[in-house]
């Protein structure tokens, strides 16, 4: 069996040091400044698995790739090794939102599990985003309302440009003398989670999110 250890994001943060080096290349930078941009990369995806046994540091190797087609072929390679996100029935899904009697589910058939950081679908109907995630080992959601807009921004998940909607989400946080304090938290996130899983190169911010709102 292929020894799964890349996770969705690991392999998007690998994929965007290549689109550097394969950049620099189209530029003609200075062999010696590429050189030193591949050594770079080479030691950021080093970096991002400390626990790598010595073949799984030998596939990630790309320092010997040289030419579009090969680097192909690595990302390719790496795919078969992606860690799908973890199996969840819809069952479990209602659970996690029991307030909502008629929750909309996303199509779990249509989803591919290896290309998923998170979990995520949108109720046009009630302007509401549901995000699964495991945190810590543990599955939990979090259903944020949302203000429809199209604009184009940067995504506070993937970090990147594009089609951005306000999602704002109430902790559970009470201040002692107030206990009808409710604080909420707004972020731009893209609309379309599918593309935001194909372009987040890390879950930092997505857990700090997930932990202010949950308040753990
Ligand atoms: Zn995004």
């Amino acid at each position: 069996m292929t020894e799964k250890f890349i996770k969705n994001e690991q392999l998007n943060f690998i994929k965007k040091q290549i689109a550097i080096i394969r950049e620099g290349t189209k530029k003609n930078v200075p062999p010696n400044i590429l050189a030193a941009a591949i050594d770079l990369a080479n030691l950021k995806i080093k970096e991002l698995f400390p626990n790598a046994s010595l073949e799984q540091q030998k596939r990630l190797d790309l320092s010997k790739l040289k030419t579009d087609k090969e680097y192909e072929l690595y990302i390719q390679e790496l795919s078969n090794h992606l860690l799908p996100f973890p199996r969840i029935t819809e069952q479990q899904l209602k659970k996690m939102f029991p307030k909502h009697k008629k929750l909309k589910l996303p199509d779990l058939s249509s989803i591919d599990h290896s290309q998923l950081t998170y979990l995520s679908w949108n109720d046009l109907r009630s302007n509401k985003k549901f995000i699964i995630y495991e945190l810590d080992g543990k599955m939990i959601g979090i259903e944020c309302e949302f203000t429809p807009t199209s604009k184009k921004n940067l995504c506070s998940f993937c970090n990147c440009f594009g089609e951005v909607s306000y999602f704002s989400t109430v902790t559970k946080a009470k201040k002692a003398n107030h206990p009808d304090y409710y604080r909420a938290i707004g972020n731009l996130i893209c609309a379309d989670s599918k593309e935001c899983n194909k372009k987040i190169t890390s879950t930092e911010y997505v857990e700090a999110f997930l932990k202010d709102s949950q308040c753990i």
